[in-house]
């Protein structure tokens, strides 16, 4: 007679982290989207957000690709769901991959255009508000960032600029909204318009209409070295304006106020551009964009299709090995 062996047979798994380097940061995202979506959970007027994040990103189809010349074979994102709620950690990052990808790619063009065109990186603060004023103090910001570009320094000097809008929250629970922007400026700007921190800080507080001075940071983005394009100082920029509005930390520190900066800047614009940088990148994204599939012809062999799953209290990706 046969014994039947009541023992579970082992399930083995296959790890997305330890298959594929560049996919390592995806447990990392994707635990802090289950950590936000918590939180949304918490409140009947965001049930439809942690159910939308909830189901985000959970199956991620790859394709085993055989690289033809090397002979290498390596996997590649081919298919997955996005909720594209605006603050859900995962969407974000793919967001900012995306954006970043846009301008690296448009980088050759723009510099070949300008060439001796500048860039220069810029902060703009307002003094720490409550929570509940977040909309109304953006919407401010916004209003005085046009008045600034209105302004002689911009309209002779600057040929293009992207700006996008952070939130931090501070020890006190005060909210700190600033803009990061990337300026491309002309060269004429260092020998006839040149500022000094003081003096952007002086224009920020005069477009703004306050009597204090706003803490303001500009740097050059040391974009030549020896004549060579600086690639890394560029990207250090444009991965600083490029990124998420909110980081995850500052979402899962207090309900409360996550709840209500949602509320706040509920359908504002984070993102503009404008000059030779204009229509760049739109603020909307469609699934597709955020699979960052290449655009080139693939010319690797697909071997077969993998799928890495979502376990939760795992917190990775992984999945089924057959057999
Ligand atoms: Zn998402």
């Amino acid at each position: 007679m046969e014994r039947i062996d009541n023992k579970k047979i082992k399930v083995k798994y296959e790890k997305l982290s330890d298959r594929s380097e560049k996919d390592k940061p995806w447990d990392i995202h994707r635990h802090d989207c289950d950590l936000v979506a918590d939180i949304y959970k918490q409140s009947f007027e965001f049930e439809r957000y942690f159910e939308r994040m909830n189901e985000c990103s959970g199956h991620l189809q790859y394709s085993e690709m055989l690289n033809r010349e090397t002979g290498e074979i390596g996997i590649k994102l081919k298919s997955a769901r996005f909720c594209r709620v605006r603050h859900c950690p995962v969407c974000q990052w793919r967001k900012s991959l995306m954006w970043k990808a846009r301008f690296y790619k448009a980088l050759p063009d723009i510099e070949k255009q300008f060439k001796s065109a500048r860039w220069m990186f810029l902060t703009l603060t307002v003094e720490n508000c409550d929570v509940s004023e977040v909309r109304e103090k953006i919407q401010w910001m916004n209003k005085s960032f046009i008045k600034m570009i209105q302004r002689k320094h911009f309209k002779n000097y600057n040929l293009g600029f992207v700006k996008t809008t952070e939130i931090t929250r501070s020890k006190d629970g005060k909210a700190h909204p600033h803009f990061h922007i990337l300026l491309l400026m002309k060269p004429s700007y260092f020998k006839y318009g040149y500022l000094k921190t003081t003096d952007w800080a002086e224009l920020w507080r005069d477009c703004l209409g306050v009597s204090y001075t706003p803490i303001t940071d500009i740097r050059m983005v040391k974009a030549k070295l020896n004549g060579e394009a600086n690639k890394s100082a560029i990207a250090e920029a444009a991965a600083e304006t490029l990124k998420y509005a909110v980081k995850p930390s500052d979402m899962v520190k207090d309900p409360e106020w996550f709840h209500e900066l949602t509320r706040q800047v509920h359908k504002l614009r984070f993102v503009s551009t404008g000059g030779v940088l204009k229509d760049l990148f739109k603020e909307d994204t469609s699934e597709k964009d955020l699979l960052l599939l290449s655009e080139e012809e693939d010319t690797d062999k697909e071997l077969r299709i993998l799928n890495y799953n979502w376990f939760k209290k795992d917190k990775n990706y992984k999945r089924k090995l057959e057999d």
